[in-house]
Formats: C-alpha cells, structure tokens, sequence
C-alpha cells in the first residue's frame, strides 16, 4: 500500500494513489494510518485533523460529507476508503439505568458494550475480543471459547455505536469514562487497543483525558509493557482474583503466572508514574479467606496500586456464588488495616447480565463470534 510521495495538497492530481484493492474501512487508520496517509497523498498535514473531525467527531456516514475538502480529494479518498457502521443488534436496559448493547460489525462479528450512567460519572465497558482463550472459570466471555481480537475500526465504532443519538433521539449520554473491560483480554493483542485509545485521546478524536481510560488485563507480560512504551498514561488494571499461584491457576488456568506478571506490573507503574488497580472479585467459600486478605494486603504492598473488591455478580452455569456480608466484612476486617487504598465496587446491570464477568454476547452473539 505504500507509495512514494510526490506532488503538493491539490485535492490530489500529481500523488500516488494506494494500489487498487478492496476498500478499507477509514476508521481502521486510526491516527498514525491518518498521517500516512495525508503523506501518501502529499497532503498538508492538517488534512489528516480535517479528516479525523469528520470521521469520529461529525460521525459522517459517507466521504461526501467531508465538506471542507475539495471535491477531487474527497473522490480520490472514497476510490480507496468507506466509513464503517455497526448497528445495535439488541438493547437491555437495566432497573438501575445501565444499558446493555450488542452491537454487530460489518464483518458479521458482534460484542457486546455497556453503558453505565451514575450519579457525576458514566462509564462505557468496551469488549476487546469476540470471546476469550483465557477461560476464568466465573467469566462467561470466558465459556465461550477464543474469538478474534476486534479491528480498530470495530473497537471505535462499538464506542461510536454506545455514544451516537438513537434514531428516536433518545441518545445515552457522553461518557466521563472508558474502560477496556468487557470481553476478551486487551492485552493479548494490544496494537488495535493502543491505536483506539490514541483517537479516544486525540484533540481531533474524542479528546478524552488518558486518565479516563483504564484498560483491564488478565496479566499479559508482553502486552502491559507495549502499553507502558506507547506512552500513553491510561490507568491500568490487573485482574488479580487470588493472592497465590496455585488458586489462581484454579480460576484463571490460562492467565500467565504471577511471578511474570508483577514485574510487568511494577514496570507499567514506574514507566508511567501511574498506580496499578489490583481488582479482586470476591467469591463466597473460595477466595474470600481470612489466609487469602492477608496475602492480598502484602502482595498489594510490594507494588505502587490500589485494591478494588468486587462482589461476584452470579451468572448462570457456573458454581460460584456471592460472599455473604458477614465474610465481606470480616474479609476487609483484615484487608484494610495493612493495606494501601482499597474501595470496592458496586457493580451495575446484575439484572441484565452486563455486570463484571456476565458479558457472553447473548445467544445471537454466539453464533456469530470468531474469525
Ligand atoms: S475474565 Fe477477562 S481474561 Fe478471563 S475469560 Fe473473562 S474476559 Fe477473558
């Protein structure tokens, strides 16, 4: 796909055109594939910011729209490029405001997102993957098997999808919030994550601060350290969910062993002046032990985080269920004393199954999941 340049910003007469091909979805260019290819085209820089305005800011549907750039520009960028659409498959809402989204890609793939409203802060759950290999036993994106890493086009347009006005004008309102935490592991694949996040922080994107963005993993090594080196100082959260290596290869049997993992985490903390979030889901008669805070706290206190607890939201097929309060307290009867900052979560869309771990797709997803 790559030309040389030649030729000044003409609306494009004198340049290189991309070799003829399919044509390529245009949020898949994400802002580094913008610059390229303003380059290719021999284009004024700025273009590649009148671009992105149109693309993720003014949600055009189609090139045409991009009024401001001369006609034979705008001719030249649809020969190669659409912009891609998803559409919400279903919609759940939940009693406490949160709404559930499936929404499916062009390719056919589809994930589910969740959109959390609460009082001075509304979050979107973006899904990374169509299913998980990592196969957490209290996870139902998990049960589903591996599915294929969503393309940056996907993963922006499933924001897109969450955010644009409902067709009724109803809309869901701008998130103050952004987390990677819905299905699959961000980090297994973490190029399309860290090129979404750049238009998501873009001035000429969605102009999110990075400190509004948390990315959850399992504990990929290799992937934390490629998001400490992109440099972009996203909050990073480690699903920890057992204080030892033999229970947490119990619950987690394919997520990489501890002792690779907190070295990665203490890098990420160091490299981006940041404080890793331990988050622990809390379940009854498993990992809510007296011996398990204790060794929580002292794991928590050899790295620069913070714990957040969360209660287990029960979901069909599995074994597991929620600490009673008594255990919860007793639990953080010993947690806090010895540990640095620790809050727990409240987790919303329990009746929706769009809480923590709940996220499967639902059956339609299902069938479509995968490569
Ligand atoms: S908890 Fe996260 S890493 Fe584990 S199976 Fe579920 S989506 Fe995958």
């Amino acid at each position: 796909m790559e030309s040389e340049v030649r030729g000044r910003d003409q609306g494009g007469v004198a340049v290189d055109e991309p070799k003829a091909g399919e044509p390529s979805d245009l949020k898949n260019l994400g802002c580094s594939g913008l610059a390229d290819m303003v380059a290719r085209f021999a284009l004024q820089p700025f273009r590649a910011a009148q671009i992105g305005r149109w693309v993720y800011r003014e949600d055009a549907s189609t090139v045409a729209e991009m009024s401001n750039l001369p006609a034979s520009l705008r001719s030249r960028i649809a020969a190669s490029w659409f912009i891609g659409r998803g559409t919400i498959a279903a919609a759940t809402s939940s009693a406490d405001g949160s709404c559930k989204l499936l929404i499916r890609f062009a390719s056919g793939a589809a994930v589910e997102a969740v959109h959390l409203p609460a009082a001075g802060r509304t979050t979107v759950c973006l899904s990374s993957q169509t299913g998980c290999p990592m196969a957490c036993a209290f996870c139902a994106t998990g049960r589903l098997g591996p599915g294929r890493t969503l393309t940056i086009g996907e993963l922006i347009e499933q924001f897109m999808a969450v955010v644009r006005p409902a067709p009724a004008g109803a809309g869901r309102t701008r998130p103050t919030h952004i987390v990677f935490m819905g299905m699959g592991e961000p980090l297994l694949e973490p190029r399309p994550v860290i090129e979404t996040i750049r238009v998501l922080t873009w001035e000429h994107g969605f102009g999110y601060a990075a400190r509004r963005i948390t990315v959850s993993t399992c504990g990929i090594p290799a992937g934390i350290r490629a998001l400490a080196e992109a440099g972009l100082r996203v909050r990073l959260a480690f699903s920890l969910n057992a204080p030892w290596e033999g229970l947490r290869t119990s619950l987690m049997p394919n997520a990489p062993p501890l002792a690779d993992v907190i070295p990665a985490l203490r890098h990420y903390a160091e490299a981006t002046r940041t404080i890793v979030t331990l988050e622990y889901v809390l379940l009854g008669g498993v990992n809510d032990t007296a011996a398990c805070a204790r060794a929580l706290s002292a794991l928590a206190s050899r790295l620069p985080s913070k714990i957040n607890l969360i209660v287990y939201n029960e979901t069909e097929g599995t074994m597991f269920r929620a600490p009673s309060g008594d255990r919860i307290r007793t639990f953080l009867s010993i947690l806090l004393p010895a540990s640095p900052t620790v809050t727990m979560r409240q987790s919303l869309g329990g009746d929706i199954a769009a809480a923590c771990g709940q996220l499967a797709g639902g059956p339609e997803a299902r069938v479509v999941a995968g490569p």
